[in-house]
């Protein structure tokens, strides 16, 4: 009936936004696109998409430690135990999977020609031994100073900067009618490729942190009182960010929901953004469209086959229905092309979408936002072997056991930032022996495999909590019926 329709209507309104912004954004980044914009105009024209990135990354620092001390604080350490563990094994599973994944499918399709030549002109990357890149993740669990791992600089090699230069023509019209050999000089814009950074935090070693912290709090007995009270408090009010409606306490009365409110018209304008920005497509029927498809199939055989059968098999739930629950995260991640940045949508949608146990959200998504990238490692795998292929060089069965266990320890190294799958691939492709330079012959197409990978993490971290959840339910009902809350009936 009518009044069904409008009450549909209403309660989808956000995700039907959301998925109008992506269409309406794709449609004005392809109507724009042949005006050639120059880069300062990409990025003014891009700004309302930079603004939902920063309101989001403005939230992830102060979301993922007082989640997380809350959630460890909230369980007795066994419980806490149990669960970390299942959580652990979800997580080592489906990366071995979807590395499996990436290599089967790369073998089978074999994207990869033997020949450099129709990808263009390559730079040169630093190299970086797999031996520093292993002791620097693990150098990155324990930061010796919190502050600074909480405004941690990582560097990309990809960045691009406006520089002025000058340059000296010898104008022959000049020439000719001055009738003296005189050069001129022009200085202009210029769009050049440098190495950039991006701010961040460093996600790692706060989630190490703030996990040992809930743990010891957890277990003070009144003189931690205060510090529980505090985190807990801290990260409901963090939550009102994001929730719209009464749904923790009815003691809230006011929740912002900004972020969640204008992400529909930043994501608009980072991905109509990002289209007219994008290199031409025209190399995309060679080798390059060839791997492009490839990871395409890979990630969706992973996101929509394995991770959902995979629920279902532990939950037996529809698995579609906790997807569309999800589909504004999903989104957003498609959107901003970070795990991170999109852990607070993530959070908003798993518990009042999904109604997974805030217990559960709040330990595992911010570690699982962190390690858990099942979309980056089955990437990381898929491309190493395309750019063997390319060079012509057979792997064999050792070497890509080496490339299965790099790609997960690159995919757990790797930030939830933009196009960190693509800094952390150097760890893989040093420990076979291939040239680091040709990570240069896949940038073109990253920024948009990025986005779906980034997506396949957010789903992967997701389905996590809805099993993780329901493989720990006797725990949770049993500190229920404990602590006296009201208990569910299945
Ligand atoms: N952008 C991805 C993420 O945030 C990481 C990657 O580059 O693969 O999950």
């Amino acid at each position: 009936s009518k009044e069904d329709v409008q009450a549909f209507l209403k309660k989808n309104a956000f995700v039907l936004f959301t998925v109008g912004a992506v269409i309406v954004g794709i449609t004005l980044g392809f109507t724009l696109r042949p005006y050639k914009m120059t880069y300062r105009e990409v990025k003014y024209f891009s700004f309302p998409g930079e603004l939902l990135m920063r309101m989001l990354q403005m939230l992830v620092l102060p979301l993922l430690i007082s989640s997380l001390i809350t959630g460890m604080a909230a369980l007795d350490s066994k419980a806490s135990g149990k669960m970390g563990m299942r959580a652990v094994i979800y997580y080592m599973t489906t990366t071995f999977i979807a590395v499996f994944i990436g290599i089967i499918i790369v073998l089978i399709i074999h994207p990869g020609k033997g020949s450099k030549d129709e990808f263009g002109k390559q730079q040169t990357i630093e190299q970086v031994s797999p031996a520093d890149a292993f002791l620097d993740l693990i150098r990155n669990m324990f930061p010796p100073n919190l502050v600074q791992a909480c405004t941690q600089q990582f560097k990309t090699k990809y960045g691009k900067r406006i520089v002025r230069v000058t340059v000296t023509v010898n104008d022959s019209l000049f020439n000719s009618t001055n009738g003296t050999q005189e050069a001129m000089e022009i200085t202009r814009e210029e769009v050049i490729p440098v190495p950039g950074q991006v701010n961040g935090v460093n996600a790692l070693g706060l989630v190490v942190f703030s996990m040992c912290f809930g743990l010891i709090i957890g277990n003070m007995k009144e003189q931690g009182q205060l510090l529980r009270d505090f985190f807990d408090s801290l990260n409901e009010a963090i939550m009102c960010f994001l929730l719209n409606k009464h749904y923790y306490h009815t003691s809230i009365t006011r929740y912002s929901s900004l972020p969640v409110r204008y992400a529909p018209i930043g994501i608009l304008f980072l991905i109509a953004g990002k289209i007219v920005e994008m290199d031409d497509l025209t190399q995309m029927g060679g080798q390059l469209g060839m791997y492009t498809i490839t990871v395409i199939i890979g990630l969706l055989i992973h996101a929509v086959l394995i991770l959902p059968t995979l629920y279902f098999a532990i939950t037996r739930q529809n698995p579609f229905v906790f997807i569309a629950g999800l589909l504004q995260a999903l989104i957003t991640a498609l959107g901003t092309s970070s795990s991170s940045a999109t852990l607070p949508v993530t959070f908003k949608c798993l518990e009042e979408n999904n109604k997974i146990d805030k217990r559960i959200t709040r330990f595992i998504l911010p570690v699982g936002a962190t390690i858990n990238m099942d979309g980056t490692a089955l990437y990381e795998a898929l491309a190493a072997i395309f750019i063997a292929q390319v060079n012509n060089m057979e792997m064999n069965f050792g070497q890509i056991i080496t490339i299965s266990i790099t790609a997960t320890a690159a995919s757990i190294g790797a930030a939830g930032i933009p196009q960190a799958g693509l800094v952390t691939m150097v760890i893989v492709l040093t420990s076979v022996g291939l040239p680091t330079d040709d990570i240069t012959l896949i940038i073109a197409v990253d920024w948009f495999l990025d986005r779906l990978r980034t997506t396949t993490n957010v789903l992967g971290d997701s389905i996590g909590a809805g099993i993780v959840e329901f493989l720990s339910r006797h725990e949770l009902r049993s500190k229920d019926v404990e602590m006296g809350n009201s208990v569910l009936e299945e």
